[in-house]
């Protein structure tokens, strides 16, 4: 199965990616974990990466792209996967549709979680707040400050990535503002569908 999350940062992509990833036996690729890796391991792309990411703009589609690209190659990638965070503009869904044509794959769905941006900021300061008393590291995004540039730039650049999809007759819309355990469920029931 092969399939995407849409929705702004701190929709809740991750949490239901990882629920995914447990039911179906299907690898999550985040670019933005990727590119968290990239910038830990110093590579050239995580040097490039990390003041546009600090900053919460989006990184070059040129790089996301070919990370994509490569990340599906790779034998774990087999059974299908959720892209989470990618793609985020229409040049990025283009290059998706032009990759899966060449390696001979589809996607299955395309999912978008729509949510009350009002209630965002919350979110995710709940969400650096959790992190920090597992006593993990808190993403230097998680910021309130910097969480307003992620969320302009979805509305500028990401936004017009759902209605891409819908005019392909691919996207459902789920209501990602019920609790958790909700959102599986509506996601588990398109997906019987797909
Ligand atoms: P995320 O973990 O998905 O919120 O991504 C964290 C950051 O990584 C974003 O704010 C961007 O700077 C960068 N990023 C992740 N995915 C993409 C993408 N598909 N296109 C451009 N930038 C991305």
């Amino acid at each position: 199965m092969r399939l995407i999350l849409l929705g702004p940062p701190g929709a809740g992509k991750g949490t239901q990616a990882q629920r995914l990833v447990a039911r179906h036996d299907i690898v999550q690729l985040s670019t933005g974990d990727m590119l968290r890796e990239a910038v830990r391991n110093e590579t050239p792309i995580g040097l490039k990466a990390k003041a546009v990411m600090d900053a919460g703009n989006l990184v070059s589609d040129e790089i996301v792209i070919g990370i994509i690209s490569d990340r599906i190659d790779q034998p774990d990638c087999a059974k299908g996967f959720i892209l989470d965070g990618f793609p985020r503009t229409v040049a990025q869904a283009e290059a998706l549709d032009r990759i899966l044509a060449e390696k001979g794959l589809k996607l299955d769905a395309v999912i978008e979680l729509k949510v009350d941006q009002d209630k965002l900021v919350d979110r995710i300061i709940q969400r650096a707040r959790e992190t920090a008393a597992r006593g993990e590291p808190v993403r230097k995004d998680d910021d309130p400050e910097v969480f307003k540039t992620r969320l302009e730039a979805f509305n500028r650049d990401t936004a017009v990535v759902a209605p891409y999809y819908a005019e392909r007759g691919m996207l459902a819309t789920i209501d990602g503002m019920k609790p958790i355990d909700e959102v599986t469920k509506a996601i588990a029931d398109v997906l019987e569908l797909a």
